[in-house]
């Protein structure tokens, strides 16, 4: 074990109890022999900018931040990398060199978790987009940086939807659709159905979009992460590839812990300990 460094991480959100990084951190560090610990933060809104403050002072090694500061923090960093800056979302810090550099891992691990598990390449797709909330603004980046051909977005509230839209219009042919118009019609020229609404989390939920409007061209992400949907059970019997968000969940830490600590991450272990922690059947 190498004693000459010891990596003091944590997640800061309001609430935290529910959160999974910490039993996947932990594990890494674990795996890999490494002197660490991950700590879960609940951080009241008045009390955020001394909580950012203290990872100068107490020299953590890296935060990570859920809901719902992901935003609010942006204005307390040195730095910020591109993802950070064009999401609009901080979900991890690193404290190095004396400095605070805000990083957006939710993006890039979304795009690892849609290579990787539905082996999807988004290059020239069109994708379809339900829910324009913070998670879904990682996700809109990760897929116009791997040149789709184009998105179509529709949520509850239409002003989310046009919002998102049209802060990335200039990069792709976006656009957002009414929630009160026909837009289920519009799934049927979609290569990729995503699921960034809360839809199917509670079993009594039902599902986001008709499931008779699911074809054999289209594959579906459901950013849900603690089970498989009724969306992605009823794709998976009609052989469509579809997939969970807990893959997502997964490569956010795995690209975090990569940042804070430089080494390579144990993804096996990690993805082991989430599905542990979250008791989830995938
Ligand atoms: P959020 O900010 O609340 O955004 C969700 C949006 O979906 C809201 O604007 C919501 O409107 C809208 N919505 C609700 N029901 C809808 C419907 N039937 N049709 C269309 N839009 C609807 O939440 P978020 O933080 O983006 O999270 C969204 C989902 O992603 C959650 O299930 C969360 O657990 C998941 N997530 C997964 C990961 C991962 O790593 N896998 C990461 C982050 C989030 P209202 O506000 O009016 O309800």
């Amino acid at each position: 074990m190498n004693l000459s460094k010891t990596y003091l991480c944590g997640i800061f959100g309001y609430p935290i109890s529910h959160s999974a990084s910490p039993a996947m951190q932990n594990a890494a560090f674990k795996a890999l022999r490494l002197q660490g610990i991950y700590l879960p933060f609940e951080i009241s809104p008045d009390e955020l900018q001394k909580a950012v403050e203290s990872i100068r002072f107490l020299h953590f090694t890296g935060i990570n931040v859920t809901i719902p500061y992901k935003e609010k923090v942006i204005e307390w960093m040195d730095e910020l990398n591109e993802g950070a800056r064009l999401v609009g979302a901080v979900n991890t810090i690193h404290y190095e060199n004396g400095k605070l550099v805000g990083y957006n891992t939710d993006a890039p691990g979304f795009l690892e978790s849609l290579k990787r598990e539905l082996k999807f390449e988004a290059k020239g797709k069109n994708i379809f987009l339900i829910g324009a909330g913070g998670a879904a603004r990682a996700v809109v980046w990760a897929l116009i940086k791997s040149g789709i051909s184009s998105m179509t977005i529709v949520d509850k509230i239409n002003d989310k939807a046009e919002g998102l839209a049209g802060s990335f219009s200039s990069k792709c042919p976006i656009r957002a659709i009414p929630y009160d118009s026909d837009w289920q019609t519009f799934v049927k020229n979609t290569d990729l159905l995503i699921n960034a609404s809360p839809v199917g989390m509670k079993d009594s939920d039902d599902t986001p979009i008709d499931l008779g409007l699911l074809h054999q061209k289209m594959a579906i992400y459901d950013l849900i992460y603690n089970k498989h949907t009724k969306l992605v059970k009823t794709a998976r019997r009609k052989n469509l590839k579809a997939c969970s968000g807990l893959g997502m969940l997964l490569y956010q830490g795995v690209l975090a812990f990569e940042i804070w600590t430089g080494q390579k991450a144990p993804v096996g272990v990690m993805r082991k300990a989430l599905m542990k922690h979250l008791g989830a059947k995938h």
